[in-house]
C-alpha cells in the first residue's frame, strides 16, 4: 500500500461504491468484495464476488465487472475501452484478477485493504509492475529481462539515494522496460477505506467460518455453507 497519498472525493465516492457492492455480496453468503469500474468519470460496470452462488472460483467481483463491460460493448474488447477504465475494488486484486486487468491493460487500480493471502498488486506479487510474465509467453526472454530488471533494481536504488522516492501517487513513474511483458503494467494505489473493507471481511469469517475460533455463530437466514465452499472462501479475496 501506498502511504500519504490525496485521496481525492471522486476516489471516496467510488471506493464506498465498492463497499457497497461488498455489503451485497455479505448479505448474499459471499465473500464481501466489491468493485466499480469507472470510465469517462461514471461508474461504467460493478461487480460483487458470485463464486458460491455461480459455483465458480473465478468470478471474482473484477471478472464480474469486466463481462459486464463486454456485454455492453457487445463481446468486443477493443469496444469496451478498457484502456481508459480505473478500477475501484474494496480488497487488494487476487493475483488471477491482477494479471486479467494487466492483458485488458486497465488504466489504474485503487483497492481498500491489502490481501496478505493472493494479492497480485504488491501483497505477493507486483503483477501491476511486471506485468503477467511467462502466462503470455515472455518466458523467451526471461534471461534479458532478469538483466533489465537488475540494472532497473541499480537505476531505483540510485534514485532512491538522490532523493527521489516516487510517491505513490497514480502519475506515478512505471518499471522502465514494462512493454516487454505481457499484459499493461497500472499504476496501484492502496489503503482508501481500508477499514471499511477489512470490517466486513471480518464479520464475513466471524459468522461463517468453520476455521473461526469457537463459540461460531451462525448467520441468521443464511445456511452455513459447506466446508469446500468456506475454504474456498478464502481464495476468493479480491
Ligand atoms: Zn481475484
Amino acid at each position: 500500500m501506498n502511504e500519504g497519498i490525496q485521496w481525492t472525493e471522486d476516489d471516496v465516492r467510488f471506493m464506498r461504491a465498492a463497499l457497497q457492492q461488498a455489503c451485497r455480496a455479505l448479505d448474499e453468503g459471499e465473500t464481501p468484495v466489491g468493485c466499480v469500474v469507472v470510465r469517462d468519470g461514471a461508474i461504467a460496470a460493478t461487480g460483487c464476488n458470485r463464486t458460491n452462488a455461480a459455483r465458480n472460483g473465478t468470478r471474482h467481483a473484477e471478472f464480474v465487472a469486466i463481462d459486464q463491460l463486454l456485454e455492453q460493448a457487445g463481446s468486443d474488447a477493443a469496444a469496451a475501452r478498457f484502456s481508459e477504465c480505473d478500477l475501484y475494488v474494496s480488497c487488494e486484486p487476487c493475483i488471477m484478477c491482477a494479471g486479467a486487468l494487466s492483458l485488458l491493460g486497465f488504466r489504474s487500480v485503487t483497492y481498500g485493504c491489502p490481501n496478505d493471502k493472493f494479492g497480485g498488486n504488491g501483497s505477493i506479487l507486483s503483477v501491476h509492475q511486471t506485468g503477467c510474465g511467462g502466462c503470455g509467453g515472455g518466458e523467451q526472454q526471461q534471461g534479458q529481462q532478469q538483466q533489465q530488471q537488475q540494472q532497473e533494481q541499480q537505476q531505483a536504488a540510485d534514485g532512491a539515494a538522490a532523493g527521489s522516492s516516487g510517491g505513490g501517487g497514480l502519475d506515478q513513474q512505471l518499471p522502465k522496460g514494462a512493454a516487454r511483458q505481457p499484459g499493461r503494467l497500472y499504476p496501484s494505489r492502496g489503503g482508501l477505506l481500508a477499514a471499511e473493507a477489512v470490517d466486513l471481511l471480518q464479520r464475513f469469517y466471524a459468522a461463517g467460518n468453520p476455521n473461526a475460533p469457537a463459540p461460531h455463530r451462525p448467520v441468521r437466514g443464511r445456511p452455513a455453507a459447506p466446508a469446500v465452499l468456506a475454504d474456498a472462501a478464502a481464495m476468493q479475496l479480491g
